[in-house]
């Protein structure tokens, strides 16, 4: 078995409640900017639309299809055209606060505190996410939890991006770690479980919903608690 010494974890969707932080934050902008109005029958079909976009525009990003400027830029505009409405109809203000206000959001996965709190007492914990440099800083504040964590690696800061064999090399250069020595967490088979294991790392698929996949991780949790009877 290896000596851990360094646990690397990914943030959106894996400490970081994305989903449901993002949800309450577009709940939020539909009834202050009176979306219904513009003719969006309802906030579900608003967040669905706006979900699919999202992914697809983080797609294109991650492969470098597009920049963050048109990723946080136009989605709202993008997501108008999916629903049917002129992209014009966007109201001024609405891509700002989300982008303001939404990394502002503080909902964490269940016992994400008490894990990393255990977890702190015996290893060397960092953030490795392919999120925006400002933005990743703000929720780890606002979450409570950016003292837990000795490096914070952003691909957006670093230039390259999980799955990119050199973000991993990045990370261990930062935190002066041996590939023995390291253990990436997170939620994405692809990005985080894949990548980090091509680059000779271990890894844990955290997997909340329970989704059926065929990527070999080395452990795989469905709740972070846990994590404390792995390391
Ligand atoms: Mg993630």
């Amino acid at each position: 078995m290896k000596e851990y010494r360094h646990i690397f974890f990914d943030l959106d969707n894996t400490l970081w409640d994305f989903e449901s932080n993002s949800r309450d934050m577009l709940l939020e902008l539909f009834e202050k900017h009176d979306l219904q109005k513009l003719g969006i029958p309802s906030f579900e079909f608003f967040h669905e639309k706006y979900v699919e976009r999202n992914i697809m525009m983080w797609e294109q990003y991650r492969h470098n299809k597009i920049d963050k400027e048109t990723l946080r830029g136009k989605r709202f505009e993008f997501t108008f055209w999916d629903m049917g409405l002129d992209p014009e109809l966007v109201p001024a203000g609405l891509s700002h606060d989300y982008s303001m206000a939404g990394p502002k959001r503080s909902k964490l996965f269940p016992h994400a505190k008490e894990t990393l709190q255990y977890l702190s007492a015996k290893y060397k914990l960092h953030i490795l996410s392919n999120g925006f440099e400002e933005v990743q800083h703000v929720k780890l504040q606002s979450s409570g939890i950016h003292h837990f964590f000795e490096n914070i690696i952003t691909s957006d800061k670093a230039g390259y991006k999980k799955p990119d064999l050199k973000i991993f090399e990045h990370a261990l250069k930062a935190a002066s770690a041996q590939l023995s020595e390291v253990i990436m967490i997170g939620d994405g088979l692809e990005v985080d479980i894949a990548g980090a294991r091509d680059a000779g790392w271990d890894t844990v698929f955290f997997n909340p919903l329970k989704l059926q996949h065929e990527q070999k991780a080395t452990y795989e949790i469905n709740g972070l608690e846990e994590l404390k009877k792995i390391l």
